[in-house]
């Protein structure tokens, strides 16, 4: 029985999944976490071209059915859990043995997303610091393009900024609605993002940024400086101080914003808090 609110959309179509596995460039040295195997049909597929594949599965129910497809895999493994919650160095380093995770080699996530967590899941594999080098998934087509979006265009957002302060995102392929059952309501787009191994821009205090980034974007069609200042973060004058010593003019909109205009408001902010 599928399971609508846990995201459940099975992927049917064997050349969508051949796509999606190239495109994460795998070997039989390769580590894999999937989120999500569902009734491990991708899983299957990333175990022939991987050196091993970790799927984490939300739904007890579908565990004997994964027991079925995978069970005789010797190197497919199944963990029961909340994928938000999972230290992937963890479980890494507890299921293998040990040269992956902290200390280790960098693995590789591969997974056709569940869409209600779509933002949670990029967020805690990108900011949870795992040793992660390269996401393949599948996502709505809209947040796809948000992630890739350029500043000024209307993808743009918080969510453009974060993952290409830690990635460099490219849409692989575009995907119809009519190859899952059952069918989701929008399209989708599977993404590779591969993670930076030097961060685009210089930083005083990444928890800044991140703060300053989010106040920009928390009043969309207000000036920056009234976004800024909504966000209680600091005092009008302050802000109208630090704007103009960065140099970026206050009645812009924050949506307008590039990582790197981001990145010296906050950091221009920053030593203004430390004085
Ligand atoms: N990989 C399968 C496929 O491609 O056909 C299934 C993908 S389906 C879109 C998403 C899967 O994620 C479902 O099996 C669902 O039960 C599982 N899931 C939902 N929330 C989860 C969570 N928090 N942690 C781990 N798995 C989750």
């Amino acid at each position: 029985k599928v399971r609508k609110a846990l995201g459940q959309n099975f992927l049917l179509d064997a050349n969508i999944i051949d796509k999606i596995v190239d495109a994460a460039h795998l070997t039989q040295k390769d580590l894999v976490f999937e989120i999500g195997p569902g009734l491990g049909v991708l899983t299957r597929r990333i175990a022939q071209s991987a050196g091993k594949v970790l799927a984490v599965e939300i739904d007890q129910n579908l565990l004997p059915i994964l027991d079925e497809t995978l069970g005789h895999l010797p190197n497919a493994e199944v963990v029961h859990g909340d994928a938000l919650k999972i230290n992937f160095d963890q479980l890494a380093a507890d299921r293998t043995d040990k040269q992956f995770g902290p200390e280790g080699k960098a693995y590789k996530l591969v997974a056709n997303l569940p869409y209600y967590i779509t933002t949670p899941i990029l967020m805690h594999m990108l900011t949870g610091g795992f040793n992660l080098d390269i996401l393949v998934v599948m996502m709505q087509r809209e947040v796809a393009e948000r992630l890739q979006a350029s500043p000024g265009g209307k993808d743009y957002g918080s969510l453009s900024v974060a993952v290409q302060y830690y990635t460099v995102p490219e849409v692989v392929i575009r995907v119809p609605k009519t190859v899952f059952f059952p069918a989701p309501e929008v399209d989708s787009a599977v993404i590779r993002l591969t993670r930076r191994k030097v961060p685009p821009v210089t930083l005083i205090s990444e928890e800044t940024f991140f703060k300053v980034v989010r106040a920009a974007f928390g009043q969309r069609r207000k000036t920056l400086i009234n976004s800024l200042t909504g966000s209680g973060l600091a005092s009008k004058e302050t802000w109208s101080e630090v704007l103009v010593e960065t140099g970026i003019n206050p009645t812009r909109r924050g949506e307008t914003l590039s990582l790197d205009e981001f990145a010296a408001l906050a950091n221009t902010f920053e030593m203004s808090i430390r004085g």
